[in-house]
């Protein structure tokens, strides 16, 4: 069984060639898996019977299985399942116009950040392009036929589990086939890489050429060297003050910017001589940055309290203060554990209807 989700118009074509079929079959099946949202080769109507039946038995149109839905007010998580057992958690949240898809690109993480519950397993592995790819197809193939426009995933952030930069091949490639105007056509100023600032990885996203499109959040969270590196343990081997230089000087498209993201933990980073420190840092460079807080979210393994609302409008006041873009996100997903810092590899899983399902 060949595996079609996750292939390149490229490959697929290629593929198509190599089995005998005429190269445009690929173009027509590309387009029903990426344009329609079809996961049966039965109703790809435009192909004959006899090659329907064909596909049917020797191709396969999802890289994981669909284990679970569970819907919280503004948020949905899915989980599913790769082939070899692990669990991939996927959250769809509602914003007020559009759906944003937070998709997972490794199973665990080794960045370590003490801060979040996905560090917690370290990294079991990456998943493959087709397995982050296939995150937006059921998400898709579950929201196609809803009033418009909540029928298509708008915006797409990398900020499931895993640090994307660190699966650097298979991140390329599904971004890849999420911006093909001829399949999903997600348009690259809606999709966000998030990353915990690996330099070398970095300046690879900044020298490729579809990479370097789509924008790009940082996970700062410090506002220097010191209090990063004790959350942060990456900190260490990739300076502070190198990662600075880097994103001021990072070649952004026309009309872009980083966003920095800083969630704040009570005691640890959010008194006001951080946010005035980072204010220090941002303000000469504000057209370049806009800067996201994100309240600590608590999960029963990590050692850390949310600061009060108080303590979070403060610290944003001091930015704003600076005519520095600085926005709250109230974490939306909690309800369903799938908000920022929460996902887990393993973990039990509170299912619709009761019960709970182990990894
Ligand atoms: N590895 C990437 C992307 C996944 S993490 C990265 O670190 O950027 C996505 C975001 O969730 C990051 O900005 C991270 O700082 C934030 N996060 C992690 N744990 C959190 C927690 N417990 N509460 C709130 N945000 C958290
Ligand atoms: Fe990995 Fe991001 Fe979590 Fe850090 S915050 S451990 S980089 S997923």
């Amino acid at each position: 069984m060949e595996l079609l989700v996750g292939k390149t118009l490229k490959e697929l074509r290629d593929w198509a060639v190599q089995k005998g079929l005429e190269r445009y079959r690929a173009d027509q099946i590309y387009h029903w898996i990426y344009k329609k949202w079809e996961d049966d080769p039965e109703r790809f109507t435009n192909l004959s019977k006899d090659l329907r039946r064909w596909l049917k038995e020797n191709a396969r149109f999802h890289a994981l299985e669909k284990v679970e839905k569970v819907e919280g007010p503004d948020s949905v998580k899915y989980l599913f399942r790769t082939d070899d057992g692990h669990l991939v958690e996927t959250v769809l949240i509602k914003e007020k116009d559009h759906w944003t898809l937070c998709v997972s690109t490794q199973i665990g993480c080794n960045v370590g950040c003490t801060f979040c519950a996905t560090a917690r397993d370290g990294l079991i592995r990456n998943l493959t392009a087709a397995e982050i790819v296939d995150q937006l197809l059921w998400v898709q193939k579950d929201i196609k036929d809803l009033p418009k426009p909540w029928h298509k995933v708008r915006n797409v952030v990398f900020m499931g589990m895993g640090e994307p930069l660190a699966n650097f091949n298979n991140l390329k490639k599904a971004v890849e086939i999420f911006v093909d105007q001829k399949g999903v056509d997600v348009s690259k100023r809606r999709l966000t890489v998030s990353s915990s600032g690996i330099l070398y990885q970095l300046k690879k996203m900044a020298e490729d050429p579809v990479l370097s499109q789509v924008n790009l959040a940082i996970s700062l969270n410090a506002p220097d060297q010191e209090t990063r590196e004790k959350i942060m343990p990456v900190t260490r081997t990739n300076r502070f003050e190198d990662l600075w230089k880097f994103l001021t000087n990072y070649p952004l498209p026309e009309g872009r910017k980083i966003t920095l993201e800083y969630v704040l933990i009570k005691g640890v980073n959010d008194s006001p001589e951080h946010a005035r420190k980072l204010a220090r840092l941002v303000a000469p460079h504000r057209k370049r940055f806009k800067v996201n807080l994100i309240p600590f979210n608590p999960s029963p393994t990590l050692p850390y309290e949310r600061p009060s609302e108080e303590v979070v409008r403060r610290f944003q006041k001091i930015l704003l203060d600076e005519a520095i873009i600085a926005t709250i996100r109230w974490s939306k997903g909690q309800e369903v554990f799938g908000a920022c810092g929460q996902l887990r590899a393993k973990r039990e899983i509170p299912l619709l209807g009761g019960g709970f399902v182990k990894n």
